[in-house]
């Protein structure tokens, strides 16, 4: 009320933030609108900073003072120059160099408000170590400042004190209104001096603290959950209500209090909560865009990026344009032409033969590779850069066609502010080349928070510090613990820290942040007329103990009242329904051999998504040949081994005929190498990590036959076997990467694997993979001995599967306690596996598409298709339906 009337009269308010300021503002128009009013003054009301700068501006006009107030960025960048002028190792990479010169900045701006006194040279003499490195930086700033008539914000209220206290009669000045402040913690020292200098000033009275409760929570979930249900409670008795919400680490929280409130707050929307804080530019969509396009112009971007970037929909002209763009990708990984990053050159040029790019699009990029080419020979003023980008974007197509929500048009322009503060850099006349231009601007897309226009979403949720001056009609503080309030922190590591505790400085001293601890909570109590603290006895695994200052000013905490305590389980927001629905699929051939099948019996939906639907996961592309690629070089090097004349073997017998394996193995891997490893990815592949390659395959293949020169007599009848079988229906084709012929003229049916893999994946009632099951069961036309995995992994060379009789036809020296001894293949396995093979091929026909996966979450986590089937939606219900399975790894 304070306030109001003193708005009312014409009255200047000076707050601490410009949150509070708009807060103020917001509250003000709100009550000329309810006393029916259709047009009013606009209310006097500046945050801090605005304040100094317009009352500087204002009044140094009449002495002509032509000094340019650097800008956050160009006085880092002043930081950074002297900090580096050193040549210490700690500043000669860029990184570090601009972090030391954002903690010089921060000290120098606690001189200004805390110790302007220290800011004399003299008074610095006896400063050592870091704190003597720091003082140099200051005086050499200052001289710089003073000889290209440059002046640090930080500064402006130290100005400003000296042309207040010059006598106001006859400097033509206007009369100073006395000033309302509001928001205020803690009145810095170089604030209070500035407002005596200014004149008459006033503290707005705070109003009657509020009721408080204090409340322990279980652990940080319930803490949270308990806050959510309060809000709700609150808004569904009164939705006009204005709750505001304080927590520590807002940003760190941010994801978990998101979920809580949606979770519990019965809405399915974020328009009923919004965050003061904001989130670094770098990590909003538009921004980010734009920032990729860029840098895509002139240098590489991982794949995942390039990926980002064409769904966006923000570096296309078009819809059709981004599908066909997108489907370019797809196109390039199933021909295994990925790569771990992506020049524009190398992606337009690897498949501009297959004419699958929209011309549109490459006209539109190469157009702006063109523009930026001939800019970029030499280096230019940050200026002419931040002109170039714009360009650069207009003509790549940025942001595209879509019609941009509030949101976006609000990122967008910030976007173009952080631009033209990175074009600002040019103020000291430095040139600086495009690469270099690109690295300032990323980082001020890290340092840039943004805060999308209020949408006076009934609950705000801000910081301790950020929550001054918000009113609400009741306010909720999370994570009132003794660690985290107080809040502690370290003294700056660049200024004395007696000069510090002298100075009050943050956190100089314990006592320093219980007081400033003591006034916001005492501030809160008076900004809604009801206030609730909380804090969770358990914390991150450790046991915590209520906040002191709380407890002193609110009482000891009592435990969370029933109505506050979410239930164990929700009430499900959906409705559940079987769905028998299905749609079958026309009998005949389907693609994917064995894995349709085998996908069937793992989760029904995953044959149905993959086999019908074509969806696949994507593996990223690795800087050396991904697992998949080095198995299938094995592959092609035992297929080549055990091809028969002229050039492979065919049996036992002409295997230890071999006297010297090594130089045969070698020449088949060359061969496989030189012939398999296509140009493209030849190239990019470093000729020793290629030679290493060739090595490990050499030594694993020769070992791997000094291992099967140990078997009992064989003969291999065929490599790389492919058949097509018809099963119910089902018309699949199969591919088998050896059979033998056993000294008891049956048939063994081997699998190569690299991998770790156990006989285990086939036991019924659902086995995970049926490839050796649906082979050896109906495609092998003659007396099955046996299934075997061949694993051929350094170190670990074995089969492992189910034979008739492993001791008399396979290795005669395994124990009887060896698996393959004490599991043999039986008729009746035999037989159950065939009629679940049928069945897999019938509910597969049937249009059989449940997300039910064999063993929850171990399936899944190997499956990659958990965005399109939801999983995560149904995981209560199938860990409670999934019990943990042993594995079996070992045999022979
Ligand atoms: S992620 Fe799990 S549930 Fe989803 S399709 Fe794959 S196996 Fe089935």
């Amino acid at each position: 009320m304070e306030i109001d009337a003193w708005l009312r009269k014409g009255g200047m308010v000076v707050t601490a933030s410009d949150r509070a300021a708009r807060s103020i503002a917001a509250a003000f128009h709100r009550a000329r609108l309810a006393e029916g009013l259709a047009a009013w003054p606009a209310p006097n009301v500046l945050d801090w900073k605005s304040f100094v700068r317009s009352a500087w501006e204002e009044r140094s006009k009449g002495g002509g003072d032509g000094r340019l107030l650097l800008n956050p960025v160009q006085e880092q960048s002043l930081w950074a120059v002297l900090a580096g002028a050193d040549q210490q190792p700690a500043t000669l990479l860029e990184g570090p160099r601009h972090r030391l010169a954002g903690l010089a900045m921060e000290a120098h701006a606690l001189l200004c408000s805390h110790a302007p006194r220290s800011l004399r040279p003299s008074a610095r003499r006896d400063w050592q170590q870091d704190a003597a490195a720091f003082s140099g930086w200051l005086t050499a700033f200052d001289e710089r400042c003073q000889a290209e008539n440059l002046l640090s914000p930080a500064r402006l209220p130290l100005e400003l004190i000296t042309i207040l206290e010059r006598p106001l009669a006859g400097t033509g000045q206007p009369e100073r209104p006395p000033l309302l402040l509001a928001g205020f913690d803690r009145i810095l020292p170089v604030q209070r001096s500035l407002f005596d200098a200014w004149g008459a000033w006033h503290e707005a009275t705070p109003p009657k603290a509020a009721r408080a409760f204090f409340y322990e929570a279980p652990d940080a979930q319930a803490e949270l959950a308990a806050c959510a249900l309060w809000c709700n409670r609150r808004l569904s008795a009164d939705p006009s209500a204005r709750l505001l919400v304080v927590t520590q680490d807002a940003s760190a929280r941010r994801g978990q209090i998101e979920r809580a409130f949606l979770r519990h707050s019965g809405h399915a929307t974020s328009s009923l909560f919004e965050f003061s804080l904001g989130i670094p530019l770098s990590q909003v969509a538009l921004p980010q865009s734009a920032y990729l396009l860029l840098r895509w112009l002139s240098g590489s971007l991982a794949e995942h990026e390039v990926d980002w970037l064409l769904t966006t929909g923000h570096a296309t002209g078009s819809p059709q344009e981004s599908a066909a763009l997108q489907g370019h990708m797809r196109e390039l990984r199933r021909r295994g032409l990925e790569r771990t990053q992506w020049t524009l050159n190398a992606f337009l040029n690897e498949m501009a033969a297959a004419g699958m790019l929209p011309g549109t699009w490459v006209n539109r990029m190469t157009e702006a590779q063109r523009l930026l080419a001939e800019f970029a020979y030499r280096p230019q003023s940050p200026l002419d850069w931040a002109e170039m980008a714009a360009r650069l974007l207009q003509t790549a197509g940025w942001p595209g066609v879509r019609p941009l929500s509030s949101a976006e048009f609000q990122a967008a322009r910030r976007w173009q502010q952080a631009v033209e503060t990175s074009g600002s850099l040019g103020f000291d006349g430095r040139r600086v080349r495009w690469e270099e231009f690109l690295s300032i601007l990323a980082r001020m897309l890290e340092e840039t928070l943004f805060v999308p226009e209020s949408q006076d979403a009934p609950i705000k949720i801000a910081g301790p510090a950020e929550s001054a001056g918000l009113a609400a009609n009741a306010a909720w503080f999370l994570g009132a613990d003794e660690d985290a309030w107080p809040a502690g922190g370290a003294t700056h590591p660049l200024l004395p820290p007696e000069i510090q505790r002298e100075a009050g400085m943050p956190h100089a001293s314990p006592q320093l942040d219980w007081d400033l601890a003591h006034a916001i909570t005492t501030r809160l109590l008076t900004s809604a007329a009801e206030v609730y603290f909380s804090y969770a006895r358990q914390n991150e695994g450790t046991e915590a103990r209520p906040s002191r200052v709380i407890a002193q000013l609110a009482g000891p905490p009592q435990a969370l009242p029933p109505e506050l305590t979410a239930p164990a389980s929700l009430p499900p927001l959906t409705i559940q329904f079987d769905d028998f629905s299905r749609i079958p699929f026309p009998a005949g051939a389907a693609e994917g051999g064995s894995s349709v099948l085998s996908h069937q019996s793992q989760c029904p939906f995953k044959a149905f998504a993959t086999a019908r639907l074509a969806a696949q996961s994507w593996e990223p592309a690795e800087a050396g040949l991904t697992a998949s690629q080095r198995g299938q070089l094995l592959h092609a090097v035992l297929h080549a081994v055990w091809a028969g004349p002229p050039d492979g073997l065919r049996s036992r017998g002409e295997l230890l005929e071999l006297k010297d394996r090594g130089p045969f193995v070698a020449v088949h891997v060359r061969r496989v190498l030189r012939e398999e490893i296509r140009p493209g990815l030849r190239a990019r592949l470093p000729r020793r990590y290629l030679e290493l390659e060739e090595r490990r395959l050499i030594r694993l293949v020769t070992e791997w036959l000094d291992f099967e020169a140990t078997r009992i007599d064989f003969e291999v009848t065929g490599t790389e076997v492919a058949r097509t079988i018809t099963l119910a229906g089902l018309s699949l084709k199969l591919r088998l990467d050896r059979i033998d012929r056993l000294n008891d003229d049956s048939l063994l049916v081997i699998d190569y694997k690299s991998g770790l893999v156990s006989p285990k994946s086939w036991e019924m009632p659902r086995p995970d993979d049926v490839q050796l099951p649906l082979y050896a069961g109906f495609a092998l036309g003659g007396v099955l001995g046996g299934l075997v995995f061949a694993r051929v992994r350094p170190g670990d060379l074995a089969f492992a599967g189910r034979v008739g009789n492993a001791k008399a036809t396979l290795l005669a020296d395994l124990s009887g306690s060896a698996s393959l001894v004490k599991k043999p293949l039986t008729a009746e396995l035999l037989m159950d596996w065939r009629e679940h093979i049928e069945q897999l091929a019938r509910d597969f026909l049937a249009g059989r598409a449940e997300v039910d996966p064999r063993e929850y979450p171990k399936t899944c986590e190997r499956c990659g298709l958990q965005t399109l089937c939801r999983v995560e939606e149904n995981r209560g219900r199938l860990e409670a339906e999934d019990g943990d399975g042993g594995e079996e790894t070992g045999d022979e």
